[in-house]
């Protein structure tokens, strides 16, 4: 007997500033959809009180980092604010064949890489409601230093000014509004 090889997946990339609410937006739709599968990247950034090992980041030093990028094991990676990041390839490819909708939460430098690298996928953009709800945001959830704020928050507008070379932009004002334009640019059948 054969078995049927499954249709490819598909790969969505969801970028936005630091503190615009991805986290909580896919939290909510994993919750949703648990059929989708989030890859997990590496970090050099050091780990938050809650997060775990492998499940939020690959937490890895600087050495190891640039071992992964210099034997090709990163799809994308980037600088941001300090700290670098990047996704893991193999997994992510072997996901896509196994038919799976994979979900990347990367920023701009690395989204840029992945339409570069794999045109197919489909880019969507989370913004914040104003730059002053972002900055409310950013301090409120008490996980960074100012140092860190300030950088997160340069760094915000530089991707905000970038939000056009995405397919899909959403304003997260209201979480479950923003569910559901997330839903129907996830699931609605390529153009
Ligand atoms: P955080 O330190 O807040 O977890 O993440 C900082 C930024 O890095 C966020 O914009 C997040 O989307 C981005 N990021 C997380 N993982 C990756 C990755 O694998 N590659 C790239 N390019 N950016 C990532």
């Amino acid at each position: 007997m054969t078995t049927a090889t499954p249709q490819p997946g598909q790969l969505i990339v969801i970028t936005g500033p630091s503190g615009v609410g991805k986290g909580t937006l896919l939290r909510q739709l994993r919750q949703r959809h648990p059929e989708l599968a989030l890859s997990v990247s590496a970090t050099t950034r050091p780990p938050r009180p809650t997060e775990v090992e492998g499940v939020d980041y690959y937490f890895v030093s600087m050495e190891e980092f640039k071992g992964m990028i210099a034997s090709g094991k990163l799809l994308e990676w980037a600088e941001f604010a300090g700290h670098y990041y990047g996704t893991p390839r193999d997994p992510l490819l072997q996901l896509i064949e196994e038919g799976k909708t994979v979900i990347l939460e990367i920023e701009l430098q690395g989204a840029r890489q992945v339409r570069q690298s794999y045109p197919q996928a489909r880019h969507i953009f989370i913004l914040p409601p104003s730059l002053t709800e972002l900055e409310h945001r950013l301090r409120s959830r008490g996980q960074d230093s100012e140092e860190a704020i300030a950088r997160r928050l340069a760094q915000a507008e530089t991707e905000i000014a970038a939000a056009s070379e995405f397919d899909v932009q959403i304003v997260n004002d209201d979480l479950e509004k923003s569910l559901i334009a997330l839903e129907t640019a996830i699931f609605s059948p390529a153009a």
